[in-house]
């Protein structure tokens, strides 16, 4: 988001970034360190010399509140800056607390930034006395792609280490059927997760509720359509790794620790309208996940939206040029396409889609499978990695390439012009 302002509103722009570490992290490589594939370092990037090329002011201490009426964000380290716009882009707090027994201070393992060095170490212990696995998403998580993406991982360790054979593997999701991802799948993505858990030996149980996590194992509800229960399930697991569900982080509650009314939802979610901009408070805008979206789809268990990486993108750039608008004088205009581009690694393949845009129904909506995403996926992560090293949002030539595959950041009219409403 940095970047982009920087390019767009050129030197003049007083440009202020603040962050609670000094570190970016590449999150979709979090699979592979939690299996040991990368180290925690070689998927991030020290921020300080990028920004200070750029003369963007950087803050490490982290907003502990955000005062919307006075054009404020009060600092960690006690400072505080004042703002003319402000860009919310604050990601999910990871709701552990919302099932008995779930997360890394309790009896499950997370592939979610910061937890990300431990999963690794337990891993290591887990594979020299190997047992039973669950692995899955719990009711109401937003985010399935990297569940997906670990279980087979898993796998291709395991079969690689010759101890598959002692590890028998169940994903369990709240999702209607394998696949649907948030999204009410994307392409054939039901087809070809099913047929690839398998091939790979994986049980699964869907519309499936978490009621705890012991260091046993799991137990879990599946439900029927009407989320009545219809069966209950204990899972033994020596090893059980679940995305959680998200809320807004804390720094969006007022000082009476509730959510600032008009600036979220109910669960913390920063409001946006099509420009992502806040109705209330028309000088803060938001990109990411802290973004409310509502579910896609009633489904019997709650099944949110993911917001996936180019989806963020599009959201930066027509914040950038909305912004741009605003200085100028003028209304914004800038709607983001909301398309998704998403490859998800398994080793040894994996699986693709392209949704245009994300929520159906879609003007394209493709998936597809092979050996080729595993090396797409390595090189997208240091093409992605480079890019923030140097300070770089999206160079011509990725504009120009993205284009020719109908793929682009800012919705365009029937008619091909950027819409402008
Ligand atoms: C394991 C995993 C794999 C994924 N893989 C893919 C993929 O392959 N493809 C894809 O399209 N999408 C993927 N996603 C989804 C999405 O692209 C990522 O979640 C992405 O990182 C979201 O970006 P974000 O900036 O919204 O949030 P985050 O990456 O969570 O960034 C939010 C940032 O805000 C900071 N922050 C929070 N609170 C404060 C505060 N009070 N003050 C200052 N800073 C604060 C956080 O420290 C963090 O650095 C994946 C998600 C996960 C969890």
């Amino acid at each position: 988001m940095a970047f982009e302002l920087r390019e767009l509103l050129g030197k003049a722009a007083d440009i202020q970034v603040v962050s609670e570490s000094e570190w970016f992290q590449f999150v979709p490589s979090n699979p592979w360190v939690a299996v040991n594939w990368r180290t925690a370092d070689q998927v991030r990037v020290h921020l300080p010399k990028t920004f200070a090329k750029l003369k963007i002011g950087f803050n490490a201490s982290g907003a502990k509140r955000i005062d919307p009426a006075a054009n404020t964000v009060h600092l960690g380290d006690g400072g505080q800056l004042n703002y003319d716009y402000l860009v919310i882009a604050t990601g999910p707090k990871l709701a552990f607390d919302e099932i008995e027994g779930l997360g890394p201070q309790a009896n499950t393992n997370s592939m979610l930034r910061r937890w990300v060095r431990e999963p690794s170490e337990k891993w290591e212990a887990f594979c020299k006395d190997p047992g039973p696995m669950v692995v899955g998403a719990v009711q109401g998580a937003s985010c399935y792609g990297p569940a997906y993406e670990y279980a087979m991982l898993a796998v291709t360790e395991l079969r690689r280490r010759k101890i598959r054979d002692r590890v028998p593997i169940t994903f369990v999701t709240p999702e209607p059927y394998i696949g649907h991802l948030g999204l009410g799948g994307v392409g054939d993505t039901k087809g070809l997760l099913e047929s690839t858990m398998r091939d790979r030996d994986i049980k699964w149980i869907t519309n499936a509720k978490i009621d705890r996590i012991t260091p046993e194992g799991v137990e879990a509800t599946e439900v029927n359509e009407d989320g009545s229960p219809k069966k209950a399930h204990k899972l033994p697991s020596k090893y059980t790794m679940f995305i959680p569900a998200f809320r807004g982080v804390d720094c969006l509650k007022g000082e009476d620790g509730k959510w600032i009314e008009g600036l979220t939802n109910p669960r913390g979610f920063v409001l946006a309208d099509k420009h992502q901009r806040n109705p209330k408070y028309p000088n803060i805008f938001s990109v990411g996940v802290c973004v409310a979206i509502p579910p896609y789809e009633a489904t019997p268990l709650a099944v949110g939206m993911p917001k996936t990486g180019y989806m963020i993108e599009s959201m930066v750039t027509a914040t950038a040029h909305n912004i741009g608008d605003l200085v100028a004088g003028k209304a914004p205009t800038h709607v983001p396409t909301w398309n998704a581009v998403c490859l998800a690694d398994f080793g040894d393949s994996g699986v693709a889609f392209i949704a245009l845009p994300q929520i159906p129904p879609r003007n394209v909506n493709w998936s597809g499978r092979g050996y080729w995403v595993h090396l797409a996926k390595i090189g997208f992560e240091k093409y992605f990695l480079n890019k923030v090293r140097n300070g770089s949002s999206e160079p011509g030539y990725e504009r120009f390439l993205m284009k020719t595959i109908g793929v682009e950041r800012l919705k365009r009219t029937a008619r091909g012009c950027l819409e402008t409403a």
